[in-house]
């Protein structure tokens, strides 16, 4: 069992339009990927449940939305406040439910929080704006209302933070959110709610269901009250969720799936690039959206470059995210483990090295070992697909044409990084990277005070800035003649 100060906080329960619904016999075992250990069981729920969520959030979020922005921010404020007084609690649950080390899975929370904090400071400034008129009796004002009932579907690489980054820009400017955690992590969501509720999120306004993700997404993606959907999580699913949304017509948020490339060129400062491409790299062991999965290193440094990366990375320690000094837990289920083994031996068959790593590791289970591999080439599967593993393959190039022209060959455009101390060429190319996102001269780039979001198949709107409550806004436009 998970040690907590404040043990309410494992909820192994819904919270479905204000009423808590318990796990039953039939509830959905939740498991921590370190030891394989049962953590607790979330209700099964469906349909019916996410229909009457939909119902009761329809009816909260007219009243919310006619509470003054400082009143929601209020609320808000008390929010993130109580995830920071409980943050040791909700990282305890996070790593145990998700694998990813304590210290890291604290960090998510507070990075979660701030979102929360973020968009209750945002919520007043809501601007609308006047127009001059087309004709000398007629003014032009744009206003911003609040969508509505907004579903929210979410994945388990993020647990916590993936929902704050949707719910912080939802509550503040006046909508209701529905949401469902993925299957794996559905105690940090939980939790969530259990702390929105005593932050004073009104009844209906907010609720967590578990259950069948199909069957809860066929109700969201279906419901004609629901007029957003917001989604993290693989692109192919977000497509289909996407289609099932066109017949009501939603708004659409979707954050899916990238295939990062990480540029280092001869000018860089190679000890900055090495350091952030291990963060960039394995940060939550390279399960992240935003992970380096292309490392492209110009010829003049790749060996020394390929060198200090593998030095960093094999001092780092592998276990059970609850062990301290941890860097590396495990990974989220076997399925992961196959995608990134397989990814390691389709490139050593087509003569790549395994300079780091390359197997799943000593401790068994879903760890696998760090691994580096060179002389990788666009032939293999590691430069079209997201890895989403600890596997770092690193490509030479020679000129700046050919690796912009590399790193722009594939359908998505998330994040991207690269390291260079030539101002011109920073320029040339941050224009020519065709990504929502890109890193000059750092890894670490997410934040509640910038636009999160990609462009091609990466996804559609921002999360986070300024631009991420207009997400949950509708524009008015109110013509005033006769003046
Ligand atoms: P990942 O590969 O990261 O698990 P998914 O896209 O499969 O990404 O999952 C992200 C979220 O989408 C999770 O909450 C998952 O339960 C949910 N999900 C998966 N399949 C469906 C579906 N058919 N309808 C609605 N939600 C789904």
């Amino acid at each position: 069992m998970i040690k907590l100060n404040d043990p309410t906080l494992l909820r192994q329960a819904s919270l479905v339009g204000g009423q808590w619904i318990e796990a039953d016999d039939t509830g959905l075992a939740v498991t921590n990927p370190a030891t394989g250990e049962v953590i607790g069981h979330v209700p099964n729920l469906g349909r019916n449940e996410t229909r009457a969520a939909i119902a009761a959030a329809q009816t909260a979020q007219k009243a919310w939305a006619k509470r003054t922005a400082k009143d929601r921010a209020q609320v808000l404020r008390r929010w993130f406040d109580l995830m920071m007084d409980h943050q040791d609690d909700l990282g305890a649950i996070l790593t145990a439910e998700q694998g990813k080390p304590l210290a890291e899975a604290k960090g998510e929370i507070a990075y979660g929080a701030s979102f929360i904090e973020w968009f209750a400071e945002e919520a007043r400034r809501a601007y609308g704006d006047v127009t001059p008129g087309h004709a000398p009796d007629k003014r032009i004002i744009t206003i911003k209302q609040p969508i509505g009932v907004v579903a929210a579907i979410t994945p388990w690489n993020f647990p916590n933070a993936m929902i704050t980054r949707k719910a912080g820009p939802a509550f503040a400017a006046g909508c209701a959110m529905v949401l469902k955690p993925a299957s794996q992590t559905p105690f940090s969501a939980i939790a969530l709610a259990v702390l929105g509720e005593r932050a004073g999120l009104p009844a209906g306004l907010f609720s967590v269901i578990t259950g069948s993700a199909r069957a809860i997404g066929v109700e969201m993606t279906g419901n004609q009250t629901v007029q957003k959907l917001t989604f993290t999580g693989s692109t192919e699913i977000g497509a289909m969720l996407y289609a099932q949304c066109a017949p009501t017509i939603k708004k659409l948020g979707l954050e899916l799936g990238g295939n990062a490339p990480f540029i280092v060129f001869n000018d860089a400062d190679l000890d900055a690039a090495v350091e952030s491409a291990v963060i960039a790299k394995f940060r939550n062991n390279g399960q992240t959206c935003v992970c380096a999965n292309r490392i492209y290193v110009q010829a003049g440094v790749y060996d020394t470059f390929a060198e200090k990366l593998a030095t960093k990375v094999a001092a780092l320690p592998t276990g059970n995210g609850f062990d301290e000094g941890i860097i590396f837990g495990p990974l989220i289920d076997q399925a992961a483990v196959d995608k990134v083994a397989e990814h390691v031996t389709d490139a050593t068959s087509k003569g790549a090295t395994v300079t780091l790593g390359g197997k799943v590791h000593a401790l068994g289970g879903t760890f696998f070992e760090p691994t580096i591999l060179t002389g990788v080439t666009a032939d293999m599967a590691v430069a079209t697909e997201e890895t989403f593993g600890p596997v770092a393959p690193l490509f030479k190039f020679d000129t700046e044409a050919e690796v912009v022209a590399a790193a722009n060959d594939t359908e998505f455009g998330l994040a991207s990084y690269f390291y260079s101390r030539d101002l011109a060429r920073v320029w040339r190319v941050s224009e020519a990277l065709e990504y929502g996102m890109v890193g000059i001269n750092t890894g670490l780039i997410s934040t509640a005070e910038a636009p999160f979001g990609g462009v091609k198949m990466s996804g559609l709107g921002r999360e986070g800035s300024r631009y991420g409550l207009d997400d949950f806004m509708e524009l008015k436009y109110l013509c005033m003649g006769g003046i």
